[in-house]
């Protein structure tokens, strides 16, 4: 209907009368033309139409009903170190497609196409940042690629941000935002749940903290591993977190499950996590925590 309006527009210029009536008509069928993505965004929450910039200022939360979106790691990574102080380690760490993997296209050519179009080599960027001037081993789960699953990359990954804050003494902090085991790695994808909680025994057996934030989702087998064994556990608000899908659950014990199950508030109820911090709050209550546990530097002349 709008296309057939516009396509005559060459009548406007022979024809003033038609041109007036042409271009109402336009103007009203522009009133009903979709929102265009990327300008104005409905939040998934309230349903609140919302203009792009105001969500990107607001660290893209809803101004009108505090619904978290979903942060893109870059983003992530820059409001919630010092600025400039994020150096990123691992970087070469690839797949190397131990199964020979293929569904609906080759698991190399999928690695490769992801990332293309996302711009991370895997699901996991690690490395060493500071908060408030102090230093901290830090990694993220990139959701972008492929539904932050892990595989044996993101495992070794957050083995190796472990190693180093235990090896350097700092604190060891991640970011979790995961659909769970990767099945493109069947059992090797299984085996970094066990590889991941060992790293972390060392963490605790020589007192170094470890801080695990949940974001939406945190589920599967990161949710059943280091996700859930933080010495201190910070979610932010609404975050779907559980081993299961609700969905899954509902359809195997064939119940109607409770009102909020599986989120931040339900969770926080029944003292699986510690705190609900909004994403404004989480760089300043994370630097409170680093600075309050942080071990003392390893003194001259003490043995390692
Ligand atoms: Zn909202």
């Amino acid at each position: 209907m709008h296309l057939a309006l516009t396509s005559c527009g060459g009548a406007r210029y022979s024809h003033y009368a038609m041109a007036w009536f042409h271009k109402k008509k336009t103007l009203a069928a522009d009133e009903k033309r979709p929102i265009p993505d990327g300008l104005w965004q409905k939040c998934d929450a309230c349903g609140e139409i919302l203009y792009g910039d105001e969500i990107l200022q607001n660290l893209r939360v809803c101004p009108k009903c505090d619904f978290h979106f979903a942060l893109p790691t870059a983003e992530r990574i820059a409001c919630t170190l010092d600025e400039g102080s994020f150096a990123e380690h691992d970087r070469g760490v690839e797949s190397l497609d131990p199964l020979g993997f293929r569904d609906s296209k080759r698991y190399r050519d999928r690695l490769k196409s992801t990332t293309r179009s996302v711009g991370y080599q895997d699901a996991f960027v690690d490395g060493l940042g500071r908060i408030h001037g102090r230093e901290i081993s830090i990694g993220f789960f990139v959701f972008e690629f492929m539904g932050g699953s892990m595989g044996s990359v993101v495992g070794e990954k957050v083995t190796r941000l472990l190693e180093r804050a235990h090896e350097r003494r700092v604190p060891a902090v991640v970011f979790s935002a995961s659909g769970g085991a990767r099945m493109q790695e069947g059992i090797l994808s299984l085996m970094q749940m066990a590889k991941t909680s060992l790293a972390l025994t060392r963490l605790r057996r020589d007192g170094i903290p470890y801080l695990s934030v949940l974001l939406n989702p945190t589920t599967g087998g990161v949710a059943a591993s280091f996700a859930m064994l933080g010495d201190v556990i910070l979610a932010e608000p609404r975050a779907l977190v559980g081993f299961a899908g609700p969905r899954v659950i509902e359809q195997t014990i064939r119940q109607k499950l409770p009102e909020g199950f599986q989120r931040s508030e339900f969770l926080l109820e029944r003292g699986m996590i510690d705190r609900i911090v909004h994403r404004k709050q989480l760089r300043d209550e994370l630097g409170r925590l680093v600075d309050l546990l942080a071990p003392p530097p390893r003194s001259a002349g003490a043995s390692a």
